[in-house]
C-alpha cells in the first residue's frame, strides 16, 4: 500500500469570514450572515482540496471558534459562550511572539457540550465526493476550562471529569456515525505540558501522565477495529505563524505519547531541526499492539507556519528517511499542524490569510506528490 495522508484539519478562513466573526461580536451582523460566510469557505476548502486529491477531505474548520472551543462556543471573543461558562479561565497558551489564547471557565455543572463536530461532517458528506475525516478536541485541553486549584461549589473535579469524557466520547462517536472515515483527536497540550512557563501555571504542573490518562479514558471506551480509525495530534502550537512549545525537548512528549491507544498519530517534524531524532524516536515508542491496534505515524512533511512551499523532492527524502527508522508499513504522510487553529488568525509571515490558503493548497498537493514519489522508490 502507497504511504497514506492526511491533514490534520483547519484551513486559514478568508478574511470576509474573519472579519464576519467579528461583526459578530460588535452585533453588525446576524448568527445566520455568519453562517452563510461559513458555508460558503466550507465548500471552497472542500473544492480546493479535491482539487489536490487529498484523500480525506474537511471544511477547514471554518465554522469552529477554533479546534479547542468549537463546543462551547461560536467566537473566540465568548459569542455564543455555553452555559456554566465565564470568558476569564487560564491561559491556554502563551506563544513565541508574545500573543496567548484564553480558555473560558467553568464556574458550575453539568459540563456539557452545546455542539459536536458531527454537525460540520454532516455538512461536509453532502458537500464532498470523497471520504471526510474530522478533528476534534481531546480532553485533555478541556480539562483545563476547569479552575487549577480550587473546587467548583456542587460539582466536583471527578464530576467534570466523567461528564468531560462522555461528552468526548460522544463527539468521537457521533463523528463516525455522520460518516466521518478518520476522527483525529487534537492533543496540541502534550507538549505544552513540560513547558514550565512561570507565566501560565498549568505548565509547572506536569500534567502530561494526567493528560494521558484522561485521553485513554476516552479512547479505551472504543474496539480496536474503531481505534484504527482514531489519531492523536501532536505539534509545538501553530497560531498566528508562531508556535508555544518548541523548545521543550520532544523526548519528554515521544517516549510517553504512544502509551495513548490511538491507531495512528500526526506527529509535527517537518520544522524541528533534528528530523532523524524525530524518527528515531516515533520508530523506537511506537506500539505493534496497542491494546489490539498497530500504531501508524504520519509523519509532519510540511510547515504550515511559513510561506515557503516544501518540494515533492523534500517530502519524498523526508519520507525515505523516516522509513528507515519506522519501517514503511507504518507510516503515513501529514502537515505539521493544521494551517489555522483558530478562527482569528492574520497570518502574518504570509501577508495575508487569502494567500495563506492558496499557500495551503501548494503545500498540501507537494505533499501528496512527495508521498508517491517516496511510495514508487519504495515499491509499495
Ligand atoms: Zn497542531
Amino acid at each position: 500500500m502507497p504511504i497514506p495522508t492526511e491533514l490534520v484539519g483547519s484551513l486559514p478562513r478568508p478574511m470576509k469570514l474573519q472579519q464576519a466573526y467579528a461583526d459578530l461580536d460588535d452585533g453588525k451582523i446576524t448568527v445566520e450572515e455568519l453562517q452563510a460566510l461559513q458555508e460558503e469557505a466550507a465548500k471552497d476548502s472542500i473544492k480546493r482540496l479535491e482539487q489536490t486529491g487529498e484523500t480525506y477531505v474537511t471544511d477547514g474548520e471554518q465554522r469552529e471558534s477554533s479546534f479547542a472551543t468549537y463546543p462551547i462556543t461560536t467566537t473566540l471573543a465568548g459569542t455564543g459562550l455555553a452555559p456554566n461558562l465565564a470568558g476569564d479561565g487560564q491561559f491556554f497558551a502563551i506563544f513565541d511572539d508574545g500573543h496567548h489564547r484564553q480558555l473560558p471557565r467553568l464556574t458550575g455543572g453539568p459540563f456539557r457540550y452545546q455542539t459536536f463536530a458531527s454537525e460540520f461532517v454532516e455538512k461536509n458528506k453532502r458537500d464532498a465526493s470523497k471520504p471526510v475525516k474530522q478533528a476534534v478536541i481531546a480532553p485533555s485541553m478541556l480539562m483545563l476550562l476547569y479552575p487549577l486549584e480550587e473546587e467548583i461549589e456542587g460539582y466536583p473535579r471527578e464530576q467534570f471529569l466523567s461528564d468531560l469524557c462522555d461528552e468526548v466520547e460522544k463527539d468521537i462517536r457521533q463523528a463516525f456515525a455522520a460518516g466521518a472515515e478518520r476522527v483525529s483527536i487534537d492533543f496540541t497540550e502534550g507538549r505544552l505540558a513540560n513547558k514550565n512557563d512561570s507565566r501560565n501555571p498549568w505548565t509547572n504542573k506536569d500534567m502530561l501522565q494526567e493528560f494521558i490518562d484522561l485521553n485513554n479514558r476516552v479512547i479505551d471506551r472504543f474496539s480496536p477495529g474503531e481505534r484504527r480509525n482514531i489519531g492523536i495530534h501532536t505539534c509545538p502550537g501553530g497560531d498566528c505563524d508562531s508556535v508555544h512549545s518548541k523548545e521543550v525537548p520532544y523526548e519528554k512528549l515521544l517516549t510517553k505519547m504512544f502509551n495513548i491507544n490511538a491507531g495512528y498519530f500526526l506527529i509535527q517534524c517537518a520544522s524541528e531541526d533534528d528530523k532523524e531524532k524525530v524518527y528515531k524516536l516515533c520508530g523506537e515508542y511506537r506500539r505493534d499492539d496497542a491494546n489490539g491496534v498497530s500504531q501508524k505515524c504520519f509523519m509532519g512533511v510540511i510547515d504550515p507556519l511559513t510561506p515557503e512551499v516544501e518540494t515533492p523532492e523534500q517530502v519524498r527524502d523526508d519520507l525515505l528517511k523516516a522509513a528507515e527508522h519506522i519501517g514503511a508499513e507504518n507510516l503515513g504522510a501529514t502537515d505539521d499542524c493544521g494551517f489555522s487553529p483558530f478562527s482569528r488568525d492574520e497570518k502574518p509571515k504570509h501577508g495575508s490569510p487569502d494567500f495563506a490558503r492558496d499557500v495551503a493548497m501548494q503545500k498540501i498537493s507537494a505533499r501528496l506528490e512527495g508521498a508517491r514519489m517516496a511510495s514508487e522508490e519504495l515499491g509499495i
